[in-house]
C-alpha cells in the first residue's frame, strides 16, 4: 500500500483517503491518494513563486548536477518505479522498466544540456556595442500529465523545467498519481524547497485551479485534445505561455514492395504494446490492394498469438487498459466500428477469460474500414487497429491526411521513392520509415500538428523554446 501525499514548500502533507485499485485486479487496493483543491494548488504556487530566483541564481551548472544525482536515484530504483507504474496503470512490467530506465536518461539528458550555449552574439550598428540574445525561465511553470506515461512524460516536463531555472507545481493525471508520489518521493529532498511541488488531485478541480492561477507563467499538458484545447483558451484569456501535446490517429501505410514480415510485427508492436494506449499508437493500416490479404493475414496471425493476462508476468504482451472508463470507451468504439460495417478478423469482445476483476480488452483487428468510419476518425486508445485499403502510394497519403490529428506516421516499402513521396505528403509531426509509429527517441523533437499538438514541442534541444524566453540585450560601454 502506497499512501501518497501531496509535496508542497519542501513538506510532504496528510495522506489522503481517495482509494486507488489496480486495473488488472480491482479488489487489490494498492493505495491511497490525497483529493487536493484550490488551497494546495495556491500554496504550492506561492511556494514554487517565492523558490524561483534563488534557484535561478544557482546557475546551470549546479542544477544540472542535482538533476544527475536525481538521474541516480532513478536509475537505483528502477524495478520499484516499474512495479509500482504496473500495478497503477496496467502496463506490462518489460514497458515500465524501459519507462522508468527513460525517464532517468531524460533527467541526465538536460543536466548536460543546461551546459549547452543559450544564445548568439549579433552585430550592432554601433561597433562598440555587443549585442546579444540570452535564455532565461519563465518563473513558475504548471505541469499537467496524462496516465499512459506515467514515468517518463513527467520526467520530460520537469528536467528541462527545472534545468532552464524554473520551479514547477505538478499535477499528475489523477490515475497515475503513485507513480508520480514515487517518483517525486524519490527525487524531491536533493532540490530546495518550493522547487518541485506535487499536487494530487482531480483534474477538473486540482488541475483546473492551476492553470488558472495567476502566477503560474506557463502550462505544459499532456493529454486529451478536449482538455488541452480548454486549457489553450484559460491560458490565452490570462496572457500565460502554454504548450499541448494530445491525441493521435496514426498511420502505417504498406506499400505493394513492404517486407510484410517487418511491417506486421511493427503493426503489432505500434498498436498493441501498452494496449495501445500511447498517443503515438498505430491506430490505422493503410494497406495497398495487391497485398492486402498477405499482410492481413500475417497480422492476424500475430494478434492471435498475443499472451494477455497479469502485466507483472513479464511473459504477457498485454495487460488491461487503464480503468473502468477506458474499458467502456473502447469497447463502445469496437461496437461502433462493427456497426458501421468494419469486418472483425480478431478480438472484439471484453477478455473476460483473463479475469472479471481487471479491465482486459482482447487485442481487436478491423478489415474493411471506410475512412468516414468512427473507428478511423476517432482516438481509440485501446489494442484495436483498422486496415484501410488504398490503390496507390498518393491514395494511401490522401487517406492518411484524412483526419483531424497529425502526430505520428510511418511507411514500409522498400523504394525511396515511396518513402521520399511519403515524407514529403504526410502530416504529422513525427515521421517514420520502416519503424513502428511509437518510439521516438529522447534527444529528438516530439510533437504533433493539426489537432494532436499546439505545434510546440518536447524533449531534445527544442524543449528550451518553450521553457525558457529570449532576452535581447545591447550593452554600449560608457564614454571614456
Ligand atoms: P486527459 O483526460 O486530457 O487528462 C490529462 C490531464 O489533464 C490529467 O492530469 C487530468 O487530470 C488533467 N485535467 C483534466 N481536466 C482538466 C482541467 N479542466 N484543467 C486542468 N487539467 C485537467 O487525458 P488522459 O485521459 O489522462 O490521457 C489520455 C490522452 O492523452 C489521450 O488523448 C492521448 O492521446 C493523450 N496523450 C498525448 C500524448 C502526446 O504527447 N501527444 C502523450 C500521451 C498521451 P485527471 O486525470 O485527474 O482528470
Ligand atoms: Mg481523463
Amino acid at each position: 500500500m502506497i499512501e501518497a501525499q501531496n509535496h508542497i514548500d519542501g513538506k510532504w502533507s496528510t495522506k489522503g483517503s481517495v482509494e486507488i485499485h489496480s486495473p488488472s485486479n480491482t479488489t487489490e487496493q494498492i493505495g491511497t491518494i490525497p483529493d487536493a483543491g484550490e488551497s494546495e494548488i495556491d500554496a504550492a504556487v506561492r511556494a514554487a513563486k517565492k523558490s524561483q530566483t534563488e534557484w535561478q541564481r544557482l546557475g546551470y551548472a549546479v542544477r544540472g548536477n542535482l538533476l544527475h544525482q536525481a538521474a541516480s536515484r532513478l536509475e537505483a530504483n528502477l524495478d520499484l518505479l516499474a512495479e509500482v507504474a504496473t500495478k497503477e496503470m496496467g502496463k506490462p512490467i518489460l514497458e515500465t522498466r524501459g519507462e522508468a530506465a527513460r525517464a532517468a536518461a531524460i533527467l541526465r539528458y538536460y543536466a548536460g544540456e543546461g551546459l549547452h550555449s543559450v544564445g548568439d552574439v549579433i552585430p550592432a550598428a554601433k561597433a562598440d556595442t555587443l549585442q546579444y540574445t540570452t535564455r532565461e525561465p519563465l518563473g513558475t511553470v504548471g505541469i499537467v500529465t496524462p496516465w499512459n506515461f506515467p514515468l517518463a512524460i513527467p520526467a520530460w516536463k520537469l528536467a528541462p523545467a527545472l534545468v532552464y531555472g524554473n520551479t514547477v507545481v505538478f499535477k499528475p493525471a489523477e490515475l497515475s498519481s503513485l507513480s508520480a508520489y514515487v517518483l517525486i518521493d524519490l527525487i524531491a529532498d536533493l532540490f530546495p524547497s518550493g522547487t518541485i511541488n506535487l499536487v494530487l488531485g482531480k483534474g477538473a478541480v486540482a488541475g483546473e485551479a492551476l492553470i488558472r492561477h495567476e502566477s503560474v507563467n506557463a502550462i505544459s499538458f499532456t493529454g486529451s485534445t478536449t482538455v488541452g484545447h480548454h486549457i489553450a483558451e484559460v491560458a490565452v484569456g490570462r496572457g500565460a505561455k502554454y504548450q499541448l501535446e494530445m491525441g493521435g490517429k496514426n498511420p502505417v501505410i504498406v506499400a505493394d514492395d513492404a517486407n510484410l514480415t517487418l511491417a506486421a510485427d511493427m503493426v503489432v508492436s505500434g498498436a498493441m504494446r501498452s494496449a495501445g494506449q500511447k498517443c503515438t499508437a498505430t491506430s490505422r493500416v493503410i494497406v495497398m490492394d495487391k497485398i492486402r490479404s498477405s499482410f492481413t493475414d500475417a497480422l492476424v496471425q500475430r494478434v492471435k498469438e498475443l499472451s494477455i493476462g497479469d502485466p507483472l508476468d513479464a511473459r504477457n504482451y498485454l495487460g488491461p487498459v487503464a480503468s473502468q472508463a477506458q474499458q467502456e470507451k473502447v469497447e463502445n468504439l469496437i461496437n461502433t466500428g462493427a456497426k458501421e460495417g468494419a469486418r472483425l478478423l480478431v478480438g472484439g469482445s471484453r477478455a473476460s477469460n483473463v479475469s472479471q476483476y481487471g479491465y482486459f480488452v482482447t487485442p481487436t483487428v478491423f478489415d474493411q474500414v471506410s475512412i468516414d468510419a468512427t473507428i478511423a476518425q476517432e482516438e481509440i486508445f485501446g489494442p484495436v487497429v483498422g486496415i484501410i485499403e488504398a490503390h496507390s502510394v498518393e491514395h494511401a497519403i490522401a487517406l492518411a491526411n484524412n483526419v483531424r490529428y497529425g502526430l505520428s506516421a510511418s511507411i514500409f516499402t522498400n523504394s525511396l521513392d515511396t518513402a521520399m513521396e511519403f515524407v514529403n505528403g504526410i502530416q504529422a509531426g513525427m515521421v517514420r520509415v520502416n519503424e513502428e509509429t511509437a518510439g521516438v527517441e529522447l534527444q529528438a523533437p516530439f510533437g504533433g500538428i493539426k489537432a494532436s499538438s499546439s505545434y510546440s514541442r518536447e524533449q531534445g534541444r527544442s524543449a528550451i523554446e518553450f521553457y525558457t524566453h529570449i532576452k535581447t540585450v545591447a550593452i554600449r560601454p560608457p564614454k571614456a
